[in-house]
């Protein structure tokens, strides 16, 4: 099956959660996540249309990104250390993972003077699980505030998260239900428009979808298994 193939199969499951939930499949976009994939199987997923690529690391985007081109965005989806955060901004143009005061205000400080406005996602540790990234619930107004008062060169565009591995999708549906929640509360608190949902995976996307993601991230059930490292 080719990529384009898989793409039209998973829009008609994409298309069908929606028919379930009530709700318009234009406002689910799907990010096809390459990591381990090689350069061709990423210029395929461009060439299909796909609407954004995702990557969870900068160095592996760096060693792709020039040789893909396109016009297609990339997204960040995996933790970025300050250090790298210069780098990150060359490469992607959102990052889905901002989870701290410190890396708001380093790429805040990155962005200062220039007239670039970078849309980012906070990613919430929804599960509250130890030691996974992601900010908790309890931390997402706090930071929230900081990007509206201090960081102009970011735009809050939504909320990112990854629930704990559960090998039934049913069971990541409080995860999505509640991030739902949460970002609902955070627009009145703040007086925000609707905020993104960055939510569901190969295994959970139908879930995700239901439950309001306006985003789904897919790796192996576009691209197959993912790749042996190097
Ligand atoms: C790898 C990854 C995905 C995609 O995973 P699949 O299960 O292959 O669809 C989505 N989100 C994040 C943050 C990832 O690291």
């Amino acid at each position: 099956m080719s990529f384009a193939d898989r793409l039209a199969f998973v829009r008609e499951r994409v298309v069908a959660a929606c028919a379930r939930a009530g709700r318009d499949p234009a406002t689910v976009t799907i990010v096809a996540v390459s990591k381990t994939q090689p350069i061709d199987a990423v210029t395929e997923a461009v060439a299909a249309g796909v609407d954004a690529i995702g990557e969870n690391r900068v160095q592996e985007a760096a060693a792709k990104r020039p040789l893909v081109g396109g016009a297609t965005p990339w997204h960040l989806i995996g933790p970025l250390q300050r250090n790298k955060a210069k780098t990150a901004l060359d490469l992607f143009d959102l990052i889905e993972t901002v989870d701290r005061p410190e890396l708001a205000d380093r790429l805040e400080a990155l962005l200062g003077g220039s007239d670039r406005v970078l849309p980012v996602f906070l990613e919430v540790n929804i599960g509250g699980e130890a030691q996974k990234s992601g900010l908790n619930r309890e931390a997402s107004p706090a930071l929230v505030e900081r990007l509206l008062k201090r960081c102009p060169h970011l735009c809050l565009r939504g909320l990112m998260t990854v629930p704990p591995y559960d090998p039934d999708p049913q069971r990541s549906r409080p995860h999505f239900e509640a991030l739902r929640r949460l970002a609902r509360e955070l627009e009145t608190r703040f007086a925000l428009s609707p905020l993104q949902l960055s939510m569901g995976m190969t295994e959970d996307f139908e879930v995700a979808v239901e439950e309001g993601a306006t985003e789904v991230r897919l790796g192996r059930v576009l691209f197959g298994e993912r790749r042996p490292g190097p």
